[in-house]
């Protein structure tokens, strides 16, 4: 399916040394108040592609965004402290260039010995960058030979370092990216059928095109969270002063019929965990989903429909998460998310499934849960990972495809 070229095509092409390569990399990681980045899984990833590169003597240039300074030089937005976690990670020297095009960048990289690593300054910093304009992505691309991808995360962007220079140079997915393509197309592209996906969340309407391209591919949809509450009031349920967009009925009423025509099996909660305030240790209770007080809100799903889940999970072969079941971030209305959660990465432990989860709280609440390890893949992709989930075609990876 994927015809995108490897690191692997790459070093069967020649020699890589001394060699300019400049890796797109998604070094926007969250920093804290002292300065100091509070998760560094995203450089983590991005090990592989600079020590493999490395190994091959390339002089590698890394390209990346750092929050919004709108193409405006901000000192704050800099890049230079994440080359220095970056050197920690690797345990080896990251040098630092005040700029990613003209001298600056030329010189910053024929400098380093071969095998060795300069974190370029924040792409952003150019207008050009977030324009996709040619002419940025051609002084990139002047200083260096070959180009590699190797952040999925900002893949949905058409940017002068994501897309526009994919066009430029000879082009390859670096091992993070490849990584999440393979895991995607394993959960929707050519998945092992019966397809599960399970969407959560506190709103339909930040997700109707993602449930449009669900039904269309899942054999079943399960729908948790608020989001629940809309199906479950459009089909005449009382869900008391539970969070629900009663505005969005007739469109959920589109959805569930457009799952009928497709042959997917949608699946509501048939109970509930309830209670009066959305508060820790709140007195709650679990009512059938029929039964759910006029004074109260719904903020998990009940037992029974964990049995219904667990049923559906040990005949799935592969499993597609998004969004947790109920009020997570809040006990017990986590215990939901967290069994369902727990299931699936134990059966995908055993061999019987293939697990992909990911978009915004879903990582929170997976990790949580203490499940994400045995998944068989979490996107931190954010963004990039909800439009794929809606079917759209991502930039970011349409170009090395075509490159
Ligand atoms: P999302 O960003 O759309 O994935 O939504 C995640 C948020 O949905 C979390 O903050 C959850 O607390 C919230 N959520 C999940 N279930 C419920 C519920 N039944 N009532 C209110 N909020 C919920």
């Amino acid at each position: 399916m994927a015809n995108h070229k490897t690191l692997d095509d790459l070093f069967g092409q020649g020699p890589l040394t001394g060699k300019h390569v400049l890796v797109r990399a998604d070094l926007n990681v969250p920093v804290n108040e002292a300065g100091d980045v509070s998760d560094a899984t995203r450089l983590e990833r991005l090990l592989p592609t600079l020590k493999d590169l490395s190994a091959k003597g390339a002089k590698i240039g890394i390209l990346s965004h750092f929050g919004r300074p709108k193409g405006e030089r901000k000192p704050e937005m800099s890049l230079k402290p994440i080359a220095a976690a970056l050197s920690d990670l690797l345990g080896s020297p990251v040098s630092f260039a005040e700029d990613c095009i003209g001298l600056a960048a030329g010189d910053a990289l024929s400098a380093l010995s071969d095998g060795g690593i300069v974190v370029l300054e924040n792409t952003r910093f150019h207008p050009g960058e977030e324009k996709n304009d040619k002419e940025f992505a051609e002084a990139v691309a002047a200083n260096a030979e070959i180009y590699v991808n190797d952040a999925f995360s900002a893949a949905h962007r058409a940017h002068g370092s994501t897309e526009g220079i994919a066009h430029l140079l000879p082009a390859f997915a670096g091992r993070a990216m490849e990584q999440e393509l393979d895991a995607l197309g394993k959960a929707l592209g050519e998945p092992e059928r019966p397809v599960v996906a399970i969407v959560g969340g506190a709103k339909i309407s930040t997700k109707l095109d993602l449930l449009g391209n669900l039904v269309a591919k899942v054999d079943a949809l399960v729908i948790g969270g608020g989001m629940a509450n809309t199906f479950l009031a459009a089909q005449g349920v009382n869900v008391g002063k539970s969070l629900c967009e009663h505005d969005l009925a007739d469109t959920a009423r589109e959805i569930m019929g457009k799952a009928d025509a497709a042959g997917c099996t949608i699946i509501l909660p048939t109970d509930a965990v309830v209670a009066a305030e959305f508060k820790a240790h709140a007195a709650s209770q679990t009512v059938p989903i029929d039964a759910v007080p006029e004074d109260q809100m719904i903020l998990d799903v009940g037992t029974d429909t964990l049995a219904t889940l667990a049923g559906h999970f040990e005949t799935a072969k592969t499993v597609v998460w998004n969004g947790p079941l109920g009020a997570f971030e809040v006990e017990p209305f986590n215990v939901g998310t967290d069994t369902a959660a727990r299931h699936v990465a134990m059966l995908t432990k055993m061999g019987t499934m293939v697990s992909v989860a990911g978009g915004g709280d879903t990582v929170a609440a997976l990790n949580g849960a203490g499940a994400a390890d045995d998944f068989s893949y979490v996107s931190t992709a954010g963004g990039a990972f909800l439009e794929w989930l809606e079917g759209k075609t991502l930039p970011g990876v349409a170009a090395l495809e075509n490159g």
